[in-house]
C-alpha cells in the first residue's frame, strides 16, 4: 500500500500492476500500428426498406494485429482515445473510406453513401471540416455520398465551435447523423438545434422489440419524431425477420444488421453487393 497522503490509502494489487504493464504494451503496439498501418475498415451495408436495395455502408475500423488477429474497435479504442492516437488513426479513417468509396461509385456499383464513425476528442482537438474538405479533395468521392455519424457526447456539449465546424460540413454537401440514438432529454434539445440529416435508433432498442410493447413504443416514437423533424431514421442491429417487418410496418427508411450482413473487408463487400444483383 502507498500512502497519497491526507490519510488517502489506495492498495496497488499485483494484478492492477499486471494490468497497467498490459496497457502500456498495447498502447506501444497501438503507436507502431499506426505507423506500420495495420489498420483495415469493413464495411456494412445499409439497406432501403422502401425497395430492399443497398444504397450505402458504414465502415467499421479493424486492427490486424500480427499476433493477435484481427481485433475489434472496444478492443483499442479506449486506449486510443486515451493517448491521443485516435487521431491519426481517424484521420487515416477519413481518407480510406473516402477512397474506397470514390473506387466502387466509379466502378458502377450505384451512389454508395459511406458512413464514417467520428469521436468527440476529434471534434475537440482538430478542425473536421478541413480534412474532409482535403479527404474529398483527395478521393474525388461526391460530398453527398459522405457520412459522419456523430455520437450524442458531441452533440450535447453545445459548444459553438462544433456548431462551426457542423455547419462548414453541411456546406461542404456532407451528411451528419446521429449514432445511437436514444430518447433522452438531452436529444430531443439538441435534434432541432444542429443540422442533421439522419438518426441511427440504437440496436438496444432494436434488440428489445420482440420483448413487449415498450421498445416498441421507443423505436415508434424515434421513427415519427425523425420523420417530424425532415430526418431519415435508420435501425441499427436488425438480426431478426420479426425486427425487419416491425421496423418496416413503423416507416423506418432504412436498417443495417446482421440479418442482411456482417461488416465485411471490401472485396467480400462487393461480392455480397453483386450477389444482391448490385
Ligand atoms: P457503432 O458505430 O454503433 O457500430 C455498430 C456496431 O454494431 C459495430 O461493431 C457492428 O459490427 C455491430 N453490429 C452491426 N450489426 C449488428 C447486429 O446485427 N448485431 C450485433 N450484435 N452487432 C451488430 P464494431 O465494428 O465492433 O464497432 C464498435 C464501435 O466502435 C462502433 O459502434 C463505433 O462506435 C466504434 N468504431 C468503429 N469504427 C470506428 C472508427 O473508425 N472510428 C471511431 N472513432 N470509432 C469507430
Ligand atoms: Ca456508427
Ligand atoms: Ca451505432
Ligand atoms: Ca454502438
Amino acid at each position: 500500500a502507498k500512502s497519497l497522503g491526507g490519510g488517502t490509502w489506495r492498495f496497488f494489487s499485483p494484478d492492477m500492476a499486471r494490468r497497467a504493464s498490459e496497457q502500456a504494451q498495447l498502447e506501444a503496439e497501438l503507436r507502431s500500428a499506426v505507423k506500420r498501418q495495420e489498420f483495415e475498415l469493413h464495411y456494412q451495408p445499409f439497406v432501403d426498406l422502401r425497395d430492399n436495395s443497398v444504397v450505402g455502408a458504414e465502415a467499421l475500423l479493424r486492427w490486424r494485429h500480427p499476433q493477435r488477429g484481427m481485433l475489434r474497435p472496444d478492443a483499442f479504442l479506449g486506449l486510443a482515445e486515451e493517448s491521443g492516437l485516435i487521431l491519426p488513426i481517424n484521420e487515416w479513417v477519413l481518407r480510406e473510406a473516402c477512397r474506397q468509396g470514390a473506387v466502387w461509385n466509379a466502378a458502377g456499383h450505384g451512389a454508395l453513401r459511406i458512413a464514417v464513425n467520428v469521436s468527440p476528442i476529434q471534434f475537440r482537438r482538430q478542425k473536421v471540416g478541413d480534412l474532409v474538405r482535403e479527404a474529398l479533395a483527395e478521393s474525388g468521392l461526391r460530398p453527398d455520398l459522405l457520412e459522419l455519424e456523430l455520437t450524442e457526447g458531441i452533440l450535447i456539449s453545445h459548444d459553438d465551435q462544433i456548431l462551426g465546424e457542423m455547419a462548414l460540413l453541411r456546406s461542404l454537401g456532407v451528411s451528419l447523423s446521429v449514432d445511437d440514438f436514444s430518447t433522452g432529454y438531452s436529444s430531443l434539445s439538441y435534434i432541432r438545434n444542429f443540422p442533421l440529416q439522419r438518426l441511427k435508433i440504437d440496436s438496444s432498442f432494436v434488440k428489445e422489440l420482440a420483448h413487449g410493447p415498450r421498445a416498441l413504443a421507443i423505436v415508434r416514437t424515434i421513427i415519427d419524431l425523425g420523420h417530424i423533424l425532415n430526418l431519415q431514421v435508420l435501425a441499427e442491429g436488425v438480426e431478426e425477420e420479426e425486427q425487419l417487418a416491425v421496423l418496416r410496418a413503423e416507416g423506418c427508411d432504412e436498417v443495417q444488421g446482421y440479418y442482411f450482413s456482417r461488416p465485411l473487408p471490401p472485396a467480400a463487400f462487393i461480392e455480397w453487393l453483386s450477389a444482391q444483383g448490385m
